[in-house]
């Protein structure tokens, strides 16, 4: 991975927009996401792209609520995007704005739109204009409205406002050509009635501006140079060209479209993350198999790896859809460097070291990180009953096997060699119940004279470590594309992987008692985990499980 400085297309138009002066020197990005659902992963594409360039240009990014839909927006949207894009990093500062900051203004554009001939108060039905829009081969048909007078116009459109009319009675609509080969330049509708409060307006509105119409306005208000957004807006640019030019805004930001980051085996659409959300599905927004931003926080993936994994898939115009185990494979480098490593034992069998005294303790010493001795030390306290996990002991074990066997001998993970001498079994089952070994003394951090010990075991001290349960998480959906048939009447979340969350009891070493919410660890051979802010009813704190070690599931 690289450190340097990314270049893409867009950095390279930013660099030559700089090089001929051509905004002054300025450059101003915005993140504008409307505030109908939580973050996602997509997201995150976004916020690093606008942000990241703001930090290396040395400028500015707006954090821009797009509030033009009040019946799907809430406060509790906004809250968690400002909550979600400081935890990835990023701040706005002063620059926190909302598009019915300007729906004053908008209006008054608007009534300028009506003066200048282009725009007019169209009566026909919702129905109506979809049957006159004609087809991506014939061109549509001009409203019977299209011709009314600018004072017929300026009247209806101010009596819209004054409440005189009910929802769909009219709408505004811009002027420009029913022929146009562009569907979106086809008399696009800019204003709608809609009799609902709006969560920053209350009741002043009941009038509401379109997207389109609300975007280009509101970006060329706040001084914005470079907008940015994704490839389905290609063919909205005209019309957010023709709306400046039209009213010759002082500022006239450039758009340019990338593409979409798209994940497989999971959905990345508000609609589809709701669905699962109030279709209980998943257990909420946050749920870690979610690829929501508050989703993947509470799984565990650091900020940091994220940024990393934008900056390395990089922006361009070719869609890109990625594997989940990419953006895992920069949350596993990342977390390897990061993390303090523990042990813990998921499938135990107990082991009885016959020559360590009854009721002993003793303290031995264990690094953090095996690399890094900065991650200081910890205490691990041996005791004469402990766990190892029951694939580290076979009875009748092929060759190359270098842990512990009848009669063989095996390091306990920091401390002693032990030998295995005695196999228990239940008499009715027939299985495994512990091990009675012997240890030996002379061996923590030497080898025993004469002998070669290959294998090292984990283990932790029954007394002195406590059971928590772990989540284990696999993929959300069972095919690459859930939402590929839908077309067909094939609903996504048929291929909702029930096996997406299992819980796994652990047995794990006693320092992570005091483990603090979010605090990540490697848990020795068996992955990466993150601790949550849950406790069991006798207050151990429980952990979710972020990436196995290696590539693969599960
Ligand atoms: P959805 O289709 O899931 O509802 P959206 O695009 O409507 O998403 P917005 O809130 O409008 O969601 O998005 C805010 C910004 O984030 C927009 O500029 C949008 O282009 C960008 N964005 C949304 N999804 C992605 C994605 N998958 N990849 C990259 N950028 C995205
Ligand atoms: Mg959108």
């Amino acid at each position: 991975m690289t450190t340097e400085q990314p270049t893409d297309f867009i950095r390279n138009i930013i660099k030559e927009d700089l090089r001929t002066g051509k905004n002054g020197g300025a450059v101003v990005t915005r993140f504008p996401p409307e505030p109908n659902g939580y973050l996602h992963i997509g997201h995150a594409k976004s916020i690093c792209l606008n942000f990241g360039l703001a930090q290396e240009f040395n400028s500015r990014c707006h954090l821009r609520f797009d509030d033009t839909n009040p019946e799907k927006e809430s406060d509790e949207y906004k809250n968690s995007i400002k909550t979600d894009v400081h935890w990835l990093g990023f701040d706005w500062g002063p620059h926190l704005y909302h598009a019915s900051d300007y729906f004053e203004q908008l209006y008054e554009y608007a009534l300028q739109f009506i003066r200048m001939g282009k725009a007019y108060v169209c009566s026909l039905s919702a129905e109506e204009m979809r049957t006159t829009r004609g087809t991506l081969s014939e061109p549509g048909q001009n409203s019977p409205y299209r011709d009314r007078t600018v004072e017929e116009n300026l009247d209806l459109f101010q009596r819209m406002r004054a409440r005189e009319f009910p929802d769909g009675a009219h709408v505004l609509r811009a002027k420009i050509d029913m022929a146009s080969g562009n569907v979106n330049l086809r008399d696009p509708v800019i204003y709608r009635i809609r009799h609902v409060e709006h969560h920053q307006t209350g009741n002043t509105w009941c009038i509401y501006p379109m997207y389109d119409y609300t975007h280009c306005v509101s970006d060329a208000l706040e001084g914005i140079t470079h907008s940015l957004c994704t490839l389905e807006f290609e063919d909205h640019r005209p019309l957010y060209d023709w709306c400046l030019e039209t009213l010759k805004t002082p500022c006239h930001p450039q758009q340019i479209e990338f593409a979409r980051l798209e994940f497989t085996y999971t959905v990345t659409s508000k609609r589809r993350l709701k669905q699962l959300v109030e279709e209980n599905w998943v257990s909420g927004w946050a749920d870690p198999r979610m690829p929501t931003i508050q989703g993947i926080r509470k799984r565990g993936f650091p900020p940091s790896a994220i940024r990393k994994f934008c900056e390395m898939i990089g922006v361009s115009k070719k869609k890109t859809t990625i594997e989940m185990s990419v953006l895992e494979g920069c949350v596993r480098d990342e977390l390897n460097d990061t993390t303090p490593r523990v042990l813990s034992v998921l499938d135990p069998l107990k082991v009885v070291l016959l020559n360590f005294p009854e009721g002993k303790t003793e303290i031995l010493q264990a690094p953090n990180h095996p690399q890094n001795p900065e991650f200081g030390k910890r205490d691990l306290v041996l005791t004469r009953e402990i766990y190892i996990e029951r694939e580290d002991f076979m009875e009748d074990p092929p060759k190359d096997y270098f842990r512990l066997r009848p009669g063989g001998e095996v390091r306990l993970r920091y401390g002693y060699v032990m030998r295995c001498d005695k196999v228990i079994r239940d008499p009715q089952t027939g299985v495994i119940t512990e091990l009675h070994c012997e240890y030996d003394p002379a061996t923590l951090g030497v080898n025993p004279v004469g002998r070669k010990v290959k294998g090292v075991v984990q283990w932790v001290s029954i007394e002195h470590s406590f059971t928590t349960p772990l989540r284990m998480y696999d993929r959300l959906f069972t095919v690459p594309e859930p939402a590929s048939r839908e077309k067909e009447g094939v609903p996504f979340t048929q291929f909702f992987n029930s096996d997406s969350l299992r819980v796994q009891e652990a047995h794990v070493e006693s320092s992570l008692r005091q483990a603090t919410p979010e605090s990540r660890f490697q848990f020795e051979r068996h992955g990466y985990f993150c601790c949550t802010d849950e406790r069991t009813p006798d207050g151990n704190p429980i952990f979710n499980k972020i990436v196995s070690l290696r590539d693969g599931w599960k």
